[in-house]
């Protein structure tokens, strides 16, 4: 009998205990929202990454990668809005940990009779409890004071702290694509419509709680910025949310736990937005966002850079300034969703249990064991490890009953163990056990590779 029955302590302990996810800083007691890929873990994220880059990079034309740097020059933060932003009085709802800016609710849910920019913060959380402002997401009024908050982190370059020398680590990576989009359609020669695609690190100052990887300070994105002309973009905006939505399918995840989330209140200068959202153990959340932005990226870079961003259409000559959809996702929070997926305890037939994690082989950490039955058979073992680490991530264990060994390769979602034993002497077969059917069948050795190649193929 199988059952998910998963919770997020069963998830972050499996993590902890099988070396998929450590808490940051561990030794020191760790360091909030801040999270360390284990040893299965890292292989489990790259495989991710991997998976994300081939389906929107290689196998999607007019798709283009760069790597863009984290620091950037702080006159594309300005450009951006973060700037700007600084500062602003936030608050939380401490029900359903939306945050909101504390001015903004009192202009939108207040009764006019004040203005609240002359406000103080104190002033502004009296207006806001004397009038009953609730939450508009969740309806309760359980705010926490109103902070001062600061969205980006910074730091400083040269020697002095100087405000000069003031730098920020981007808080998204898309405007690493928005600043090459002249250098990559030159090199390119591409023609709109075109993406430039990216994965990277980025760095948000979040104070809501983190719960595990879903929400972190620093985290990585993979995200594609697709440029095109107005009159194409509803067209592409739609079909980044289809090619999203299949992405998330294909990597594993159920379709009964993912919906479409459209957005109510736009940004002012965006045309449409929409998150896929995941049924996590905390409910349903944002996995990914699409995002149909407007000409609002290339107009504030020209503006701010003084570098035309105009494409010239070869065919026309026509000079378009050009819209931009955006796809974004979180790769902890792509992990984490896979982790709550592919968990499940299953009661076998004698009465054991087993925790099995059901990965798509394509992105589980390690595609096959090699499991001696014997010390004896290590030799061989070893033979057969070397010929399969060549072509997959392998893993190798001696130690331990036979089950024991199969029970901890089920834990970290290993598809296949392959089992050394005495008729490998005589014949050169070995047995391969499949994770989710715990069905055995006879290999000889020298098909191992094909077979298993074929099943781990994203
Ligand atoms: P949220 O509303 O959850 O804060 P967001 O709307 O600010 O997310 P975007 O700026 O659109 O998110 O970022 C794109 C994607 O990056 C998100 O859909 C999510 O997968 C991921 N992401 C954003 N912030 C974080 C974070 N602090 N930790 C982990 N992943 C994040």
């Amino acid at each position: 009998m199988a059952e998910k029955n998963v919770t997020m302590d069963k998830i972050v302990n499996l993590c902890k205990s099988r070396g998929f996810v450590f808490p940051g800083s561990d030794i020191y007691g760790g360091f909030a929202n801040t999270w360390d890929f284990g040893p299965v873990g890292v292989e489990l994220e790259n495989n991710i990454k991997k998976a994300w880059w081939k389906r929107f990079v290689q196998e999607s034309p007019n798709t283009y990668g760069v790597d863009a740097s984290i620091l950037m020059n702080p006159r594309v933060w300005e450009a951006s809005g973060h700037v700007a932003s600084f500062g602003d009085p936030k608050m939380d709802c401490k029900s359903c940990k939306q945050r909101f800016r504390a001015d903004t609710l009192i202009e939108t849910y207040g009764k006019g009779d004040v203005i609240p920019d002359c406000m103080t913060n104190e002033e502004m959380e009296v207006y806001i409890e004397e009038n009953n402002i609730r939450c508009p997401h969740c309806g309760n009024k359980t705010w926490t004071n109103i902070r001062k908050f600061n969205p980006m982190f910074t730091t400083s370059r040269g020697t002095l702290e100087a405000e000069a020398d003031k730098v920020y680590l981007r808080p998204e990576t898309c405007q690493g694509e928005y600043v090459n989009f002249l250098n990559v359609q030159r090199t390119a020669r591409a023609k709109l419509p075109f993406a430039i695609a990216q994965i990277g690190k980025s760095f948000r100052n979040e104070i809501t709680p983190g719960n595990f990887l879903f929400r972190t300070i620093e985290f990585e994105q993979m995200e594609l910025q697709m440029f095109c002309k107005d009159e194409d973009s509803v067209q592409i905006y739609n079909s980044y949310k289809e090619k999203a939505w299949n992405f998330a399918k294909d990597i594993g995840l159920s379709e009964d736990k993912l919906r479409f989330h459209d957005h109510d209140k736009l940004a002012h200068y965006a045309k449409a937005a929409c998150d896929i959202q995941y049924n996590f153990p905390i409910g349903w959340q944002e996995l990914n966002g699409v995002h149909h932005r407007g000409t609002w990226d290339c107009s504030r870079h020209q503006e701010y850079s003084g570098k035309s961003m105009l494409y010239t259409d070869p065919v026309t000559n026509e000079k378009v300034l050009p819209t931009v959809i955006e796809y974004s996702i979180g790769v902890g929070r792509l992990t984490l969703a896979t982790l709550c997926e592919a968990y499940e305890e299953e009661t076998l037939e004698n009465g054991e249990t087993r925790v099995v994690m059901h990965f798509n082989p394509a992105i589980a950490p390690y595609k096959v064991a090699v499991l001696p039955l014997q010390k004896n058979l290590s030799e061989k073992a070893e033979e057969v490890y070397a010929k399969l680490a060549k072509e997959f991530m392998c893993d190798y264990d001696l130690a331990g009953s036979i089950g024991k060994r199969y029970r901890r390769q089920d834990e970290i979602g290993t598809p296949f163990c392959v089992t050394v034993d005495f008729d490998t002497l005589e014949n050169d077969t070995v047995t391969i056990r499949d994770r989710d059917s715990m069905e055995q069948i006879r290999l000889p050795i020298s098909k191992l590779v094909a077979y298993i190649s074929e099943k781990v193929k994203f």
